[in-house]
């Protein structure tokens, strides 16, 4: 008889809450990086009810998880749990990652770190005085234009179908980016579907998918129409990774422009978590080459 021996007293415990739950890749990610990496650890999906949440983390900490993740509908309702929070979950007022170092909970938001890796890895740039526009003024919207701010961007537009969301994610923004001396106001919005909205994603480097239109099941939307005329220099990002190509990249792939989809951003702020529960670095092989792996995973 063949014996498993992959989990034993010394199993490191890590996992994800959330609900629904049914549907996450992060278990696939996670035990796949402990496997490759030789450590003894394990990741589990675990669906907690809203009304145990708090015994659910109090409970994490009892059976001595060293980490986990959050997803929806916890990311703001963990943050009155943790003892310490990073600069990004003050900023962002949500939390995806959860470090448990004895009796306390440090939070964190790999989202940025994750979405500013796969930048870099996938189209061998990054922000440094470009103009990036930003379509949608969610949560995600909100943290990749602060990632986007810090790392030097030189203009952020932010488009958004209500106009006071995209106001509030630009003055996050500027106000972040004065708290950090700069003085002139880095982001700034237009409305939705007007022709300064048109001027503003012509004039840029880089446009970011943040919405989300073109998702599994709405494959045929798109975000921006048909006659938006995209310059093959530009890059162009889309968060959403189901489907893999969304019908915007397929609009910009058709004008020669470098797309990305959102499968590098869900891989890689995975990787910083893991990175940050296990205290390791992981390579750029080992990542390289799961990512492959994972890629295709998510393709089904
Ligand atoms: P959210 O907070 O609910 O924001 C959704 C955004 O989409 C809002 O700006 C909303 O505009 C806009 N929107 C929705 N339907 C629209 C429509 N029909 N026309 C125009 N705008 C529309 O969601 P989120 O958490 O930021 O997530 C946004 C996307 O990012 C989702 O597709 C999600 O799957 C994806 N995501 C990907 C990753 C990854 O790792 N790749 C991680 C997180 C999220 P209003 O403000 O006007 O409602």
């Amino acid at each position: 008889m063949l014996l498993d021996k992959r989990v034993d007293g010394e199993t490191i415990l890590t996992g994800l809450i959330g609900n629904p739950i049914e549907h996450t890749v992060s278990p696939v990610l996670h035990n796949s990086l402990f496997s490759m990496l030789g450590i003894n650890g394990i990741y589990l999906p675990l669906k907690v009810d809203e009304k145990a949440l708090g015994n659910a983390l109090k409970g994490l900490k009892a059976m001595g998880f060293k980490g986990f993740n959050i997803t929806i509908p916890y990311k703001e309702a963990v943050l009155p749990y943790l003892d310490e929070a990073s600069g990004e979950v003050r900023l962002l007022g949500a939390v995806n990652t959860v470090k448990v170092c004895g009796d306390r909970f440090y939070g964190y938001n790999t989202d940025g770190d994750g979405f500013m890796r796969s930048f870099f890895e996938e189209t061998g740039t990054g922000f440094s005085d470009k103009h990036v526009c930003i379509l949608g003024a969610g949560g995600t919207a909100r943290t990749l234009a602060i990632k986007a701010a810090t790392e030097n961007a030189g203009r952020i537009g932010i488009i958004n179908r209500t106009a006071a969301r995209a106001e509030d994610v630009a003055s996050c923004v500027n106000k972040a980016m004065r708290d950090a001396g700069r003085r002139e106001d880095t982001a700034f919005t237009a409305e939705y579907g007007s022709r300064e909205a048109y001027e503003m994603l012509s004039g840029s480097d880089v446009i970011i998918n943040a919405t989300s239109v073109g998702m599994y099941p709405h494959a045929g939307n798109s975000p921006l129409s048909d006659d938006f005329v995209f310059r093959k220099e530009q890059v162009v990002y889309d968060v959403i990774y189901n489907p893999p190509v969304t019908r915007l990249i397929s609009q910009a792939a058709s004008r020669g422009c470098k797309t990305v989809n959102g499968a590098g951003m869900l891989f890689y702020q995975g990787v910083r978590a893991f990175e940050i529960w296990m205290g390791i670095e992981v390579d750029g092989i080992t990542a390289g080459k799961l990512f492959a792996g994972f890629r295709k995973y998510l393709q089904g």
